[in-house]
């Protein structure tokens, strides 16, 4: 483990006296003249902002700046009622009825084709159900099952955990039949060949931010027969998505990042119309043909309907329509921009507030290859998020060293930008991250 050194609080002056003594990336910029009125420019940004209506429809505090909606989604206001009529209406007076009279049981299909609009996917060929790990096994063992000859699946070295993990789990299910293949960034493509069945890649890298072009590689991978899996999680409601244009075979995503589906929200599935023939590995009674003629006998739904597994998730399932709907509402073209605006603002206030302070921008700075979160390093990301966050600036740390702002255009403000940058000029300023409760790991990060 790295060893951490501890620095007490020290004045100001003291530290920039001290500046060689101190770990890199602590020591003050104090004397830098600080020029432009990013507080000006981002009030002028809100009172222009097409979308600015939006943060009406979440509860947020007004003095919070939540820089994690991409880890969990704010609360959106509707979502209390919507959940009270489920539990006591639909449960507590409808009761079993409700499946019918609610229509519980269309949810999945109903919210998944909302899903498809936001993603370039047609009707039919989204689905909610269970999370995205399990989706991720299910496209993995779909894709496997479509390419029966090969024995390789391929993924990039420093994807989400789970993705690689479902993968680890898949290659020791299949006896030793199937192989794991993965390589760092781009490199991933030089893997491509005709034993690979598939390719499972995150579209918005969740720890850089960067976005892979979706259509370039599905297409290299098709020239190989490679089927590709896109892990959206980090992409719906965040970027324009595209999958019919890309031609892409699977896809998942989470219900409770960008969608405002709530903690634990179910996850969807996509899959192509012209791969839904292929029998699936979780085959639950709720993705049969005829779910209440219980037959012993397992025959899969037509369609999308056979990558359900078992009952819907029924109160998951209201409360995720809500964070939908109000993303539908939204113009993905204006949420795009606003994404960028806020990223660059938050930049610009980055190298002037805290430029000296040691920070390295690992995301993106080009807008094409930038999706909607911003990464920086730092040698005390761990403890200067923690200060952040007792300053009700909410961003996220991710192992070893990434301080994490997600930028969700629907609530978050220019303003809110401003205030986080100099806030976190405040906390190396002052030294104010080096508290010993700032050190310590939570289970969460
Ligand atoms: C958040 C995230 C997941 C989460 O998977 P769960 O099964 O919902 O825990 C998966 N993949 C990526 C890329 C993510 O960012």
């Amino acid at each position: 483990m790295r060893q951490q050194r501890r620095l007490k609080s020290r004045p100001r002056s003291h530290i920039a006296a001290q500046k060689g003594a101190l770990p890199a990336g602590c020591a003050a910029s104090g004397d830098k003249r600080l020029t432009t009125d990013f507080s000006g420019l981002a009030a002028a940004l809100d009172a222009a902002d097409p979308l600015r209506h939006f943060r009406d429809d979440f509860i947020l505090r007004d003095d919070l700046v939540y820089l994690d909606g991409n880890s969990l989604g704010a609360l959106p206001k509707a979502t209390p009622a919507r959940l009270a009529e489920t539990v006591r209406g639909e449960w507590g007076e409808g009761l079993i009825n409700s499946w019918l009279s609610a229509d519980w049981v269309n949810a999945p299909r109903r919210i998944g084709d909302k899903i498809a609009g936001l993603v370039g996917a047609s009707p039919g060929e989204v689905i909610i159900a269970d999370s995205t790990s399990v989706n991720i096994f299910k496209a993995l063992t779909s894709a496997m099952a479509l390419r029966p000859d090969r024995r390789v699946i391929l993924s990039e070295a420093g994807n989400f955990p789970t993705d690689l993990y479902m993968m680890q789990g898949v290659a020791a299910f299949s006896g030793g039949r199937t192989r794991i293949v993965t390589a760092p960034g781009a490199s991933v493509l030089d893997h491509l060949n005709d034993d690979v069945a598939a390719l499972l890649l995150t579209q918005v890298h969740y720890k850089t931010g960067e976005i892979r072009d979706m259509a370039a590689v599905t297409r290299a991978a098709h020239d190989k027969g490679v089927l590709v899996i896109w892990d959206l999680s980090h992409s719906v409601g965040a970027i324009p998505v595209d999958l019919g244009a890309a031609n892409a075979d699977f896809a998942v995503g989470c219900g409770y990042k960008f969608l405002n589906g709530g903690p634990g929200a179910p996850a969807f599935i996509f899959v192509a119309q012209r791969h839904q023939h292929v029998m699936p590995a979780l085959s639950g009674w709720f993705g049969h043909a005829r779910p209440f003629a219980f037959e012993d006998d397992y025959a899969p739904a037509p369609g999308i309907e056979r990558f359900l597994c078992g009952t819907p998730p029924v109160l998951g399932l209201a409360a995720l329509e809500v964070g939908v709907d109000l993303m539908a509402r939204a113009d993905m073209g204006a949420l795009r921009q606003k994404s960028l605006r806020l990223g660059d603002l938050f930049m610009a206030c980055m190298a002037e507030y805290c430029g000296g302070f040691g920070f390295t921008l690992v995301s993106p700075a080009d807008p094409a290859r930038r999706g909607s979160h911003l990464s920086y390093a730092h040698p005390q990301a761990h403890a200067m998020v923690q200060a952040l966050k007792a300053r009700d600036v909410i961003g996220d740390f991710r192992a070893l060293d990434i301080m994490r702002f997600g930028l969700t255009p629907l609530y978050l403000r220019y303003v809110d930008v401003v205030t986080a940058v100099t806030t976190l000029r405040d906390i190396c300023l002052t030294g104010a991250w080096d508290r010993p409760e700032f050190h310590v790991r939570g289970a969460v990060t």
